[in-house]
């Protein structure tokens, strides 16, 4: 550890100086301080103003750093926002419902989110454009699938770590749960999904969404009981945003063919992917 700077001292100030904004963690401080003290001398700023905009930076760009953090954490596939949604695609959506959704207050209130629909209509769009805004407004959120989170509980369980992996489950502010209902669960893979449900009853906000309607999701937790449990839960306090229409990348991809000029030849159309 250096000592402090006297003034027998022969290391020169600008090193003890980056040292300690180094020990304080104070990076943008370190960055921008000679640009700022030749300005303020230019300005003739005094030293209050001076610190003032350097601890203004700083502040700013902690607030950067610790969104990026919050991103890299919830693990998205992919960062989506609702500036590239088009609304206009998928009539059946609530805009004003997911407007105010992405302000985050369902977060404070510990509410949830289902999310219905057909393939491809954007559910998993929506739902990482509502994690992103909860990442920028401060809230800690997990992305996972249904059967990836099957898989880490399972693995979890097997390895005896499973109730620390319930603790961080449970402790984060939002987690969003896709795809429930593309593959059925195995018994136990359907317990442990319900017991992350319970933990998180009305300390946490969850979002799931889902290919099948309610009536259907015995069919994923094969048991009438833990589905009836389940939804009790999850929708105790919930928005139900509903996305039924045609698949948006099915849309494209005719547009784009009506656009090169080549006709929607039904046979052709029968064959997209539209997974
Ligand atoms: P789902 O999860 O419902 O199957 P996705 O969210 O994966 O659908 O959407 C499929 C693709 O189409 C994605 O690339 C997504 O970004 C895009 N997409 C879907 N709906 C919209 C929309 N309304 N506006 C912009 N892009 C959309
Ligand atoms: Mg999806």
């Amino acid at each position: 550890m250096m000592a402090s700077a006297s003034a027998s001292n022969p290391v020169p100030p600008q090193v003890l100086l980056a040292h300690h904004l180094q020990q304080l963690k104070l990076p943008t401080f370190l960055r921008e301080y000679e640009k700022l003290a030749a300005e303020a001398a230019r300005e003739g700023l005094d030293h209050v103003r001076f610190l003032l905009r350097l601890a203004e930076l700083e502040l700013i760009d902690r607030e950067r750093r610790m969104v990026e953090r919050r991103i890299r954490a919830a693990r998205f596939p992919a960062v989506k926002s609702f500036d590239t949604f088009d609304f206009t695609a998928i009539p059946s959506l609530n805009k004003p419902l997911v407007l105010e959704l992405a302000r985050c207050e369902y977060i404070v209130a510990r509410e949830n989110i289902i999310a219905l629909g057909n393939s491809g209509t954007g559910k998993t769009h929506a739902c990482l454009a509502l994690g992103l805004a909860a990442c920028q407004r401060g809230f800690t959120v997990s992305f996972t699938t249904a059967v990836g989170l099957v898989h880490q509980l399972m693995e979890a369980r097997d390895e005896k770590r499973l109730l620390k992996l319930q603790a961080q489950l449970a402790a984060v502010k939002l987690l969003i749960i896709d795809e429930l209902g593309y593959v059925p669960l195995s018994q136990t893979g359907a317990e442990l999904l319900f017991e992350t449900f319970s933990q998180r009853h009305e300390r946490g906000s969850t979002i799931v969404t889902s290919n099948l309607p309610f009536e259907e999701w015995t069919s994923v937790f094969q048991s009438q009981r833990l589905t009836g449990a389940l939804l009790d839960r999850l929708t105790h306090h919930v928005h139900i945003l509903e996305l039924n229409g045609e698949s948006y990348r099915l849309k494209q991809s005719k547009a784009r063919r009506r656009r090169d000029g080549r006709s929607a030849d039904p046979e052709t159309g029968k064959t997209i992917s539209v997974s």
